[in-house]
């Protein structure tokens, strides 16, 4: 993209602009990349929405009018594609500003104990097959700055990720526990893992380890970029251990108030 500076050894100083120079717009350049990156991506993850809602609606438009099962299938059919869509863009719209500067948010101070709690009953409420288990005892009473709503998202993320990629164990846990200044909240399942030389990449946008598998379980490869973000919004880490066969565990890591 760019004219690259020829850096001279004699003048010191315009050697050290120089390399300065060419160091800015090398990020400058993978800056760009990734952004053209991110646009192709997202367009694709868009266009399969899109293309379904088209196809029902012409069914609609042939049939509709005389075929009140094609009238009743395609609607529903296309409502539901309109949701994830809207989720979608939802979720672009986080993901897009990942690397904008972070904002100095005014964040509450809150107990995680009760939003932990929530997040798993709406869990169970629609996988009652599987069996969630709590041991976040020695987190009560205590506080993280963070918001209410980010912790929750994070958190069905995280346990919606247990349950697509699980396999026949059905057991997920959640642990909480106190190291130094830091709330760790860690999410356990027994599923299929994920291969030690993909974990450097699984929190990148759009990344997947097997494509047909997400998408078939309406996954975007968006959930992961989306916590990690929101965790390091409010000074945290993710982190993740993984053995392929065994199971996965995602543990957050949160500044204690
Ligand atoms: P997706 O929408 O595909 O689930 P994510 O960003 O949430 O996107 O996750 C990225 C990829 O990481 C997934 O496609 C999957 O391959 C892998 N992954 C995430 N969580 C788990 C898990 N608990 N067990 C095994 N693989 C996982």
């Amino acid at each position: 993209l760019h004219q690259r500076v020829q850096v001279y050894q004699t003048k010191d100083e315009f050697s050290a602009l120089a390399m300065m120079f060419n160091a800015m717009m090398d990020k400058l350049e993978r800056s760009f990349r990734q952004q053209k990156q991110f646009v192709e991506d997202a367009s694709h993850e868009l266009r399969t929405p899109i293309a379904i809602v088209e196809g029902h609606l012409s069914l609609l438009m042939r049939w509709g009018k005389d075929d009140p099962k094609v009238l009743q299938e395609s609607l529903a059919a296309s409502l539901q594609e309109t949701k994830r869509l809207k989720h979608l863009v939802q979720d672009l719209l986080v993901v897009s500003q990942a690397e904008a500067p972070l904002a100095v948010l005014e964040t509450e101070k809150i107990e995680p104990v009760p939003i932990i709690k929530q997040a798993v009953q709406n869990m169970v409420l629609i996988h009652a097959e599987f069996d969630f288990s709590l041991d976040i005892a020695t987190l009560e009473g205590i506080k993280i700055a963070i918001t209410a709503n980010h912790l929750e998202q994070i958190l069905l993320i995280l346990l919606d990720n247990a349950v697509k990629y699980s396999t026949t164990d059905k057991r997920i846990e959640i642990l909480g526990y106190l190291e130094g200044q830091y709330t760790y909240i860690a999410i356990k399942d027994y599923g299929s893992g994920i291969p030690e030389s993909e974990l450097p990449n699984i929190f990148d946008r759009f990344y997947r380890v097997d494509k047909a598998r997400s998408r078939k379980q309406g996954g975007s490869g968006l959930g992961l970029a989306i916590a990690k973000r929101l965790v390091q919004k409010y000074q945290g880490v993710i982190e993740v251990q993984s053995e392929v066969g065994v199971g996965t565990t995602f543990s957050i890591k949160l500044p204690k108030e």
